[in-house]
């Protein structure tokens, strides 16, 4: 039952940098057909042509890529559900320009505007979007009161970090709760009442990303990145509003359909570690210890989604890394799940590429 339509399947190729402006491209798209064509590696080869659910192009803008991923997800958490949305691909390829682009309070930013969610520029990636989305709906909203709670952590060589932590070197466990729930034990969780307040807690969190990975000199394109918004609505006039706005906990299980009135929705954005191999980034020691951990956590992810997809096997294989451990309960059942591969147009990383487009296949 699980089943397809609760995982849709996208992809996203960039535009040609500065470095491959003189090279073969190898990756075309069609939009219309939600296709794409990757050409051979050597003179002879055929082309190999994937479909998805969604396919764009170098051209496609953020706010394309946000309506046909994002914004039902962020509906069904408005509306009580669990959902799940993945950047994937290898280093320089685009996952954080889809996740989180540039906008509104990076450094790189030169339309700085504070306030309302008009004032998101265009380059403005998918977790800046789905804030305009969420405080649009609750302002909106006559009969509803809603409470709102963000989390950020990464994980790193199987370790979990919480992004909104004073120290980033600290490190947090996962347990398990008596119900079966995971959760991660002491991680800050901060209730937002704006769109400027998230905003807020994300910057903070990609601050002390960059901050943690100098200090222990990590590799941030190896450490996978957990952004988690936890929408409570309550009736009003079910009287049970006072409940959510007070901040009942919301604890690590949903208290969707618990018949209290409150629907409690999970959305996680996540930017995950680069995929590319080892082989050509030429690590040994620590670095190799790192890559094989976070094959590890990718190869485990592509695991319970092939199974979730497939719906004939009874086992999800959630308990094999923290990543889909830490997912559980956001990913199969009655939640939905958006994977966007993202891919480089240049014929030289054509092996990346084509596993790439091979592991988004698995999950269709
Ligand atoms: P990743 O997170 O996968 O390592 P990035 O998101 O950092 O990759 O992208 C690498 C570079 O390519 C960045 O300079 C980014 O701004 C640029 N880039 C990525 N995707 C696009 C796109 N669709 N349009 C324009 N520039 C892009
Ligand atoms: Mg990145």
């Amino acid at each position: 039952m699980a089943g397809r339509e609760c995982v849709r399947v996208a992809v996203r190729c960039r535009p040609p940098n500065a470095r491959e402006a003189g090279e073969r491209l190898a990756v075309s798209v069609d939009e219309a057909c939600n296709q794409v064509v990757l050409q051979g590696a050597a003179s002879g080869e055929a082309p190999r042509a994937f479909t998805f659910d969604h396919a764009f192009g170098p051209a496609a803008s953020q706010q394309d890529v946000y309506d046909a991923t994002a914004r039902e997800l962020v509906d069904s958490a408005l509306a009580g559900y669990n959902a799940t949305l993945f950047a994937f691909g290898q280093t320089g390829t685009g996952k954080t320009h889809t996740m989180e682009g540039r906008g509104r309070g990076s450094a790189d930013s030169s339309s700085a505007t504070a306030g309302s969610s008009g004032g998101l520029p265009p380059e403005a990636g998918i977790i800046p979007r789905t804030f305009g989305q969420i405080f649009a709906a609750i302002g909106a909203s006559q009969d509803q009161t809603f409470l709102v709670r963000a989390s950020m952590l990464e994980i790193y060589n199987e370790e979990i970090r919480d992004l909104l932590a004073k120290n980033p070197k600290n490190r947090l466990d996962m347990h398990e709760a008596k119900d079966g729930s995971v959760y991660v034990k002491g991680l800050n969780t901060f209730v937002v009442k704006s769109e400027a307040e998230i905003a807020a807690v994300l910057e903070a969190g990609k601050r002390n990303r960059s901050v943690g990975a100098t200090l222990m000199n990590q590799d941030s394109s190896r450490s996978h990145c957990v952004f988690t918004i936890t929408i409570e609505a309550a009736d009003i006039s079910a009287g049970v509003a006072a409940a959510a706005a007070a901040g009942r906990a919301a604890g690590a299980a949903g208290a969707s359909g618990s018949g209290s009135g409150i629907r409690v929705g999970k959305l996680n954005l996540v930017d995950l570690a680069g995929s590319e191999r080892q082989s050509k980034t030429g690590a040994a020691g620590e670095r190799l210890k790192e890559a094989s951990k976070i094959n590890l956590s990718l190869s485990a992810l592509g695991n319970v989604i092939s199974a979730l997809v497939d719906g004939k096997s009874g086992h999800v294989p959630y308990r094999d890394s923290k990543l889909t451990r830490l997912l559980q309960d956001s990913l199969g059942g009655n939640t939905r799940t958006v994977m966007i591969a993202n891919v480089g147009p240049a014929a030289s990383n054509h092996e990346e590429t084509l596993s790439t487009l091979r592991y988004a296949n698995r999950a269709k």
